[in-house]
């Protein structure tokens, strides 16, 4: 059996949860949270996260940070998980759909200007498969304009554009570390403060609306409600599950890559052959090994694969259905012909098994039933 995803846990995960549980302390805020924000210092020169409680509340934080209101608009791929547009919908803004490219499947910078108008306030960003968006322009765009960018980069923790981590691209980067991403902590996440000035309002949100880190840091003796908030801290017991990722932050990743390279080399000959497109990766990034997805030629095709991968208990998964075409997003009176590009690789885009401790055999068995069924 191959399962679609495995976090990979070793007995150092084990023993840091144990540790946590007995001798630390088991909410938010404790040492391994402290050791977690080192080591995204030390490897991403990351130095103003907050640990989260997942991907999507770290969304949430950076809706409520750039103060959103009922009436303002976000532009906003469809081509993601819920997550990214539930974030500022729960602040009452409307999300303005754009098209994807059909390279990496992330938001065609060239559609967002024609999508602005007076009550644009913000650009969400979704780095679809580990591959950064083109940061530069859309950052550009967002200047001239005067909108935030935030980066949902729940899938590229450790990946790079021209050289600069994913998470710190826009205004506020949100990472996820849940199960099914690279380096996990069961359900989690972190939300990049890439401006600082956010920062000391983003404590206080985290923290139910009171200033106590302030306290935590000694900086006033007691602590009281400053500003709306929600509870956003995750218990240390989990933080000491994303230490020990992070210790293994080098194998995880070269482990993913080495699947990732093995897809990328044994399927060549079957795209050679027309039956199917392989990732195509710009220049200018490094990914991070997160995601394999193949796009078949017709959505038939994907749904057989699919069938026919399960009966040799082969367990492929058929990405999104597109926000703007999903239930929610036609009764906000959306049309599937309002993002051609998303509907149409929407259909046809299979992501493969991978996870670190995924073997090379198991690699090349996943290919091999590929070949067998497409090119029959
Ligand atoms: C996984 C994911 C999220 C949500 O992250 P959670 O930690 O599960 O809340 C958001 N956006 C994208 C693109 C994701 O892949």
């Amino acid at each position: 059996m191959i399962p679609f995803n495995k976090a990979s846990i070793s007995e150092k995960e084990l023993n840091y949860v144990v540790d946590a549980l007995k001798n630390s302390k088991s909410s938010g805020d404790g040492p391994y949270t402290l050791k977690v924000y080192e080591k995204f210092e030390e490897i991403m020169g990351i130095d103003t996260m907050l640990l989260t409680t997942s991907g999507t509340t770290s969304l949430e934080m950076a809706s409520i940070l750039i103060n959103l209101e009922p009436g303002d608009e976000v532009i906003v791929p469809s081509f993601t998980f819920s997550s990214t547009a539930n974030a500022f919908m729960l602040r009452g803004a409307h999300p303005v759909f754009c098209d994807i490219r059909p390279d990496t499947m992330n938001i065609d910078e060239c559609k967002i200007e024609s999508l602005i108008t007076d009550r644009t306030k913000a650009i969400y960003t979704v780095d679809y498969a580990g591959i950064p968006c083109e940061a530069d322009t859309i950052n550009t765009i967002a200047e001239k304009h005067h909108l935030y960018v935030i980066e949902d980069a729940a899938q590229s923790v450790g990946s790079k554009y021209k050289g600069r981590y994913a998470g710190t691209l826009g205004d506020f980067g949100c990472f996820s570390f849940h199960e099914t991403k690279n380096y996990v902590m069961g359900e989690g996440g972190g939300l990049v403060l890439n401006r600082k000035e956010f920062l000391d309002r983003a404590e206080i949100i985290r923290e139910k609306g009171t200033n106590r880190r302030q306290v935590l840091k000694g900086m006033v003796d007691k602590y009281t409600w400053h500003d709306i908030g929600s509870s956003f801290l995750p218990s240390d017991v989990l933080a000491a599950i994303l230490y020990a990722q992070l210790e293994r932050y080098d194998e995880i990743m070269e482990k993913r890559m080495a699947v990732w390279n093995t897809y990328q080399d044994g399927l060549e000959e079957l795209e050679y052959k027309g039956c199917l497109r392989r990732p195509i990766l710009p220049a200018d990034i490094e990914h991070n090994g997160h995601m394999y997805n193949i796009i078949l030629p017709t959505a038939e095709i994907r749904t057989d694969l699919v069938a026919r991968l399960k009966e040799n208990r082969i367990y492929a998964f058929i990405c999104y259905v597109p926000l703007h075409s999903a239930p929610m997003g036609l009764k906000l009176g959306y049309r599937p012909e309002q993002c051609p590009v998303t509907e149409d690789f929407g259909e046809r885009v299979l992501r493969l098994p991978l996870y670190a401790d995924m073997t090379v055999d198991d690699t090349l068995y996943v290919i091999e039933n590929i070949k067998k069924i497409l090119c029959e």
